[in-house]
C-alpha cells in the first residue's frame, strides 16, 4: 500500500564485488514499487556491514551519499556472523519506523523479483512471508547435510520448512515481537515459524553466486545447525536419558547371562567378543551423550553472560 514504509535489509560480509550490481537492481525494484504506489516513498535499503575488509563499507558510504539510492547502514566493529547482521538490520528497520522489512542476501542469490509478491502478501494481511528455495545450487555434500538437518530438526519437534532461506518479509508487529527476544544466540530461521503469526510461503529459484564465494564453511554450518537445534528443542536431552536407560538395561541382561554362565559352568556361553563390542559401543554412546549435554551447557554459558549480539562502529542514517 502507498503508506507502507518498506525496509530491504542486507547483511554484507566482504561483498564489494556483488554490492554495486545488487544495489542497482534493488534500487530499481524499490523505485518501481514507489512509482506504482505499492510502497511509501520513505522506503529504504538497510545495509549491515558485518566487519568486511574488502572495501564494502566504502561502496556502502558512496551509495548512501547518492540520495536516490535511499541507503542507510551500520558497520560492525568486527565480523559477528550472518545471524547477528540480519538481527541488527531488522532491529534498525524497526527503530527507523519500517512497516515491513525484507531480508535478502547481498549476492542476490535469492530472486529479488519476488519482492513485489512478498509486499502483496503483506498487503493481504500476512505478518510473515518466507522465501523457500525451489532448487539448490550447492554441491551434493552440502545439499545432503542440509536435507539431513531439516529432517533432524523436524523430528525434534521444531517446525521449520525445509529449504527455507533468509529471504523473508516480516511485518512491524513481528519486528516488535522480535525486539522482545533477548537471547544472544537467536536462530532466526526457527523463530519466525514458532511465533504462530499468519505466515505465507513463496517459492523462488536460487541463482548462482555471481562474484566471490559462499561465506559458510562446512564447520560454520554445522555450528549453526547445532545452535538451531539447541535453541529450539530440549528433546536431545530426553533422548540422552532414554539412551542411558536402554544401555543400562542391556548391561543388566548381560550381567545376568554372566552369572548364569558362572553358576552352571556354561563354557559355550563365553560371549567375550560380544562384551567387548558392547563396551566399545557403550563408551562411544557415553561420549556422544556428554557432547550433547556439553552443547546445551555451552549455550547456557553464552546466554548467562548475555554479551551484546554485535557492536556497531559506524552508522549512516
Ligand atoms: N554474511 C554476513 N556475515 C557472515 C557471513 C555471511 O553478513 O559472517 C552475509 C553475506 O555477505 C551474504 C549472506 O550473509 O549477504 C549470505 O552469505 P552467503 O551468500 O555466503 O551464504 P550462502 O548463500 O552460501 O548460504
Ligand atoms: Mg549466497
Amino acid at each position: 500500500m502507498q503508506d507502507t514504509k518498506l525496509a530491504i535489509v542486507i547483511p554484507c560480509f566482504n561483498e564489494a564485488l556483488n554490492l554495486p550490481v545488487s544495489l542497482e537492481k534493488l534500487w530499481n525494484i524499490l523505485h518501481r514499487m514507489i512509482d506504482d504506489k505499492n510502497i511509501s516513498s520513505e522506503s529504504f535499503v538497510f545495509l549491515v556491514d558485518d566487519g568486511s575488509a574488502d572495501g564494502s563499507w566504502e561502496i556502502i558510504k558512496k551509495a548512501h551519499e547518492r540520495s536516490e539510492y535511499k541507503v542507510k547502514a551500520v558497520r560492525f566493529s568486527r565480523n559477528f556472523g550472518n545471524q547477528s547482521a540480519i538481527i541488527a538490520g531488522l532491529e534498525n528497520a524497526y527503530k527507523l519506523g519500517a512497516d515491513a522489512a525484507i531480508t535478502i542476501d547481498a549476492d542476490l542469490q535469492q530472486d529479488e523479483t519476488k519482492i513485489a509478491e512478498f509486499v502483496k502478501a503483506y498487503d493481504e494481511g500476512y505478518d510473515i512471508v518466507c522465501g523457500i528455495r525451489k532448487n539448490r545450487t550447492d554441491g551434493l555434500f552440502k545439499k545432503t547435510c542440509s536435507n539431513l538437518f531439516y529432517r533432524v530438526i523436524n523430528f525434534l519437534g521444531v517446525n521449520i520448512k525445509p529449504n527455507h532461506s533468509e529471504f523473508r518479509l516480516v511485518s512491524r508487529r513481528t519486528l516488535q515481537i522480535l525486539s522482545q527476544y533477548k537471547e544472544t544466540n537467536l536462530f532466526i530461521r526457527g523463530l519466525f515459524y514458532d511465533l504462530g503469526l499468519k505466515t505465507k510461503d513463496i517459492y523462488f529459484d536460487v541463482k548462482e553466486r555471481k562474484f566471490g564465494e559462499s561465506k559458510f564453511s562446512f564447520l560454520s554450518l554445522l555450528a549453526l545447525a547445532a545452535k538451531g537445534i539447541v535453541s529450539f528443542s530440549a528433546r536431545p536431552l530426553r533422548i540422552v536419558f532414554f539412551l542411558g536407560f536402554g544401555i543400562s538395561f542391556i548391561s543388566v541382561l548381560l550381567a545376568i547371562a554372566c552369572i548364569i554362565r558362572l553358576v552352571f559352568h556354561l563354557n559355550y556361553l563365553s560371549g567375550l567378543e560380544l562384551f567387548e563390542t558392547w563396551e566399545t559401543f557403550a563408551t562411544g554412546m557415553e561420549i556422544l551423550c556428554i557432547g550433547i549435554i556439553g552443547e546445551y551447557i555451552g549455550q547456557i554459558l553464552v546466554e548467562v553472560k548475555a554479551r551484546p549480539r554485535y557492536i556497531t562502529d559506524e552508522e549512516l542514517k
